[in-house]
């Protein structure tokens, strides 16, 4: 799978401005810049990457900076992200994406990558907390981004590991291969979302007639 763009800042801590941002300036930024209506976080993530099945996938998490934006907009805010940083999301959210192709088609995962899930989940300190009406998670200062990406590789143990992993697809779009979650009542959802890839197929059904 393609990575994207060469990292610029090799080591060096990027401290974006997303820390800074307000609630509404980064829900629009993150709306703009990545792919949000996957309703199983866990999924969200692997949406990170546009097109797998196509000639061309798009890495939506070029820079740490990305990643801390991606995080942000999922209720876990981690201030500022590094290149190690990016390089273990990535490295999690690729084993989320293989295990979760591996089950969509009946396959056994690959034990390494059931690996990296669990360690990445078990190194996670995050704390819920539940803050009038809402959940927030609660980060350590020391590793916040190790305690998120522990958020995410739980998220995804918790579906890959009941009952619902029956319910878990890889996206029909040509080019997606997105994972999603079926919880349609027939269980014949076929795309990761109405408003992308459904809307895509319906289109161009449409065309073709
Ligand atoms: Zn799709």
């Amino acid at each position: 799978m393609a990575r994207g763009p060469a990292f610029v800042e090799p080591s060096k801590m990027v401290r974006m401005a997303v820390s800074s941002m307000t609630e509404a300036g980064m829900a629009e930024e993150a709306q703009r810049v990545f792919r949000l209506d996957n309703e199983v976080l866990a999924f969200r993530f692997t949406a990170t990457v546009s097109d797998r099945r196509g000639a061309t996938p798009y890495e939506r998490l070029g820079d740490p900076g990305r990643l801390a934006l991606w995080l942000r907009s999922a209720g876990l805010d981690v201030g500022g992200a590094s290149l190690s940083d990016l390089n273990d999301a990535l490295e999690l959210r690729e084993a989320i994406y293989r295990i979760g192709k591996a089950i969509a088609t009946a396959r056994q995962p690959d034990p390494e990558d059931v690996r990296t899930l669990n360690a990445a989940a078990a190194a996670g300190r995050a704390v819920a907390i539940l803050d009038g009406d809402v959940m927030r998670w609660h980060l350590t200062e020391t590793a916040p981004v190790r305690d998120a990406l522990g958020v995410l590789a739980t998220d995804a143990i918790r579906v890959f590991g009941a009952s619902e992993r029956d319910r878990v697809k890889c996206c029909e779009g040509p080019e997606c291969a997105g994972l999603f979650l079926d919880t349609s009542r027939g269980a014949n959802r076929r795309w990761c979302s109405m408003n992308t890839c459904g809307n895509k197929a319906k289109k161009s059904r449409l065309t073709a007639r």
